[in-house]
């Protein structure tokens, strides 16, 4: 077996571990951020659970950091309340990002672990099966309920050689998706092997792991080996080491080789992360503002290179540089090595331990700025900028480019610095609360942000008007932005409805409230990028019945079932380019159509025309889309 084989067996409630089989794991983890987790704990209430059945749940703050009003600190007080009442751990603000804590401190090898984050898979790094979902999904595996997939193939990505001087692990996950693009993961389990794994560290290997969310995988996994024991020993976290390896016969689906030797530093050019070139090919580019940090490139290692680079340096004059390194802990023991001080002496300014820029908090680029970025993620506007162009590169491509005020190729600077890890690193849990002991003596505190989420009515006969039609490759930004100005209204689903799909369509909300809901049309891979449920709750909020697109990206097809919207695809992708925004659209005999397992008819009344979509989900998913929804569904099943 290969390890993610392994890990799957051990956790299987029901099911068969075949390809395209749908399989239900135990889950023993949960994490969620700030942006989703005031919905999943919403959710988690709706369920009416007591205590969290997990072996550990953690709620990080992280996304959003700026207490411009009410709305903000409502939600953290919420999140640090109900965590509380139902035995979580909080990550309280300023302890960083979760990823970067989780591996810090939590992950465990063999583990599984559910995140409502789609960087959840950051967790791979350590040898866990880290998968991320919609809040709704982690709030049923908090309630004990097992989490359903689809069996992935699983890919051996073979890692053969090391890494020359000045290229790093981001360079191996942005020539993966040089290869494979944003949509070579869909389905599959990116599993690590090959002697080039022994060289690289659990957080270089983390930095990997993260950015497979961008091939669309459902996870990435590393083996955990005496790297993942260096890493946990100097955690102060040995006890949670156990050796996981895949057998020397394992069988995968498929097989990539990378030789780490031949690679060079690479870039991802606007406004996707596949779109990647090697930097000494991208021409002079002159750079506005580099910004360092994020789940991807925060570790300790990652800023102590960018410390050296930077070490009496000035960054150029034309540059803004901001860091925020990944945790508390690494930005203390920056500040204890003086590493900190050369940061600062060299012109950038310090952010706090947080998402800030990768999720628009702030440090938005000046229009038509060129902003480099050693983020996971560059869709377009995403930076709070819309003319800006987000490039994503390595901790030393950015440095080294703030330093010289264009796109430059670090093994210019010459010999390498080498930075080792650390045989022990600063623990400090302080700013983690354990779940009280007397939790019931607790009271979960509800701010007027924090507003009850819309629940779907059950499935009947569907007539309405596509209230848009979009192309292919349609984000969950596109669908719902996130942004300084909306994350506050994360837990106010009514309030965030209103900006649905504003970046491509501003009227879109207004339109779909006058036409008392709708149907979306899009493209392939609709709903790629975050895990956010509120690219599916808002369209639900509107009254948005069914998406017919040409293929969807997973997670966000599993929120729109969770949310009881039916998730269509074209039989035909003929029948895409026929239909027009504002055609009448119309499903009948709806229940039976999707109880029926065959192809759903749809009339486009408008035109007076017939065509087929699939629904291609699993019996339960069928069940949960007739009764309108999960929540819906667990409560009328007793599930829980
Ligand atoms: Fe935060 Fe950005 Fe990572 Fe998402 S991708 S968890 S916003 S740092």
């Amino acid at each position: 077996m290969n390890l993610t084989q392994k890990i799957l067996k051990k956790h299987l409630v029901e099911g068969e571990l075949v390809k395209g089989h749908e399989i239900a794991i135990k889950i023993d983890q949960t994490l969620t951020q700030d942006s989703t987790g005031t919905m999943a704990y919403l959710e988690l209430e709706a369920l009416g659970v007591d205590k969290v059945k997990t072996e550990l749940s953690v709620a990080y703050v992280d996304h959003n950091m700026l207490q411009e009003g009410f709305e903000n600190a409502d939600d953290h007080k919420y999140i640090q309340t109900v965590a509380a009442k139902h035995g979580i751990y909080f990550s309280r603000p300023g302890n960083g990002i979760c990823h970067q804590v989780h591996l810090e401190r939590f992950g465990k090898p063999g583990k599984t672990l559910l995140g409502s984050d789609s960087h959840t898979p950051t967790g791979g790094g350590i040898g866990m099966l880290a998968i991320g979902a919609g809040g709704l999904d982690v709030a049923l595996a908090m309630a004990g309920e097992p989490y359903r997939l689809v069996m992935p193939e699983v890919i051996n990505v073979r890692l053969t050689g090391k890494l020359k001087p000045w290229v790093s692990s981001k360079d191996i996950i942005l020539e993966l998706l040089r290869r494979l693009t944003v949509k070579g993961g869909v389905g599959k389990v990116f599993e690590y092997t090959g002697d080039g794994v022994a060289t690289l560290s659990v957080p270089e290997r983390a930095t990997i792991t993260n950015m497979g969310a961008e091939l669309g995988a459902t996870t990435s996994i590393f083996p955990s080996d005496f790297r993942t024991y260096e890493f946990l020993k100097a955690q102060k976290r040995e006890d949670d080491f156990e050796a996981l390896l895949p057998d020397d016969d394992a069988e995968y689906d498929g097989v990539i080789e990378i030789n780490l030797d031949e690679l060079e530093p690479m870039v991802a050019l606007p406004h996707s992360p596949d779109n990647v070139i090697k930097v000494k090919d991208a021409g002079k580019l002159k750079v506005d503002q580099v910004a360092i940090g994020s789940c991807t490139n925060s570790s300790y290692m990652d800023m102590m290179k960018v410390a050296a680079i930077l070490k009496g340096g000035l960054i150029a004059e034309g540059v803004s540089l901001v860091i925020s390194p990944g945790s508390r802990q690494v930005l203390n023991m920056l500040a204890k090595n003086g590493a900190l001080s050369d940061m600062i002496s060299a012109g950038a300014r310090i952010l706090e331990t947080a998402c800030g820029p990768c999720i628009g908090m702030g440090q938005a680029p000046a229009t038509n700025a060129i902003s480099l970025r050693t983020f996971n993620r560059n869709f377009y506007g995403r930076c709070g900028t819309k003319s800006a162009k987000v490039y994503l590169v390595s901790p030393e491509v950015a440095a080294a480019s703030a330093l010289a005020g264009y796109l430059i190729d670090p093994r210019e600077l010459g010999e390498e610095i080498k930075i080792e890890m650390p045989s022990e690193f600063l623990v400090n849990d302080n700013m983690i609360i354990k779940p009280p002991v007397n939790a019931d003596e607790f009271d979960v505190v509800r701010g007027p942000n924090i507003k009850p989420f819309p629940i779907n009515t059950p499935l009947a006969d569907i007539e309405k008007a596509v209230l848009i039609k979009v192309g292919d490759d349609i984000t969950t930004d596109h669908i719902m932005p996130s942004n300084a100005k909306l994350l506050p209204l994360r837990s106010n689903i009514p309030e965030l409805s209103k900006h649905c799909f504003e970046t491509i369509d501003p009227d879109f909300s207004k339109r779909a409230l006058e036409n008392g809901g709708g149907i979306i049309v899009g493209g392939n891979n609709y709903g790629q990028g975050s895990s956010r449920e509120h690219a599916a709750l808002a369209p639900l909020q509107l009254g948005v019945k069914a998406v017919i697109a040409k293929s969807f990206a997973r997670i966000h097809k599993a929120n729109l079932i969770n949310s009881g919207i039916l998730p269509l695809t074209f039989v035909s992708e003929d029948d895409y380019d026929k239909i027009d925004e504002g055609d009448v659209l119309k499903i009948e005999d709806a229940v039976n159509q999707v109880k029926s397992k065959g192809k759903i008819v749809v009339k486009n009344v408008t035109k007076g025309y017939e065509f087929e979509v699939d629904l291609d989900v699993s019996d339960r998913n069928r069940e949960i889309l007739i009764e309108g929804g999960l929540i819906n569904y667990v409560r009328k099943k007793d599930k829980v």
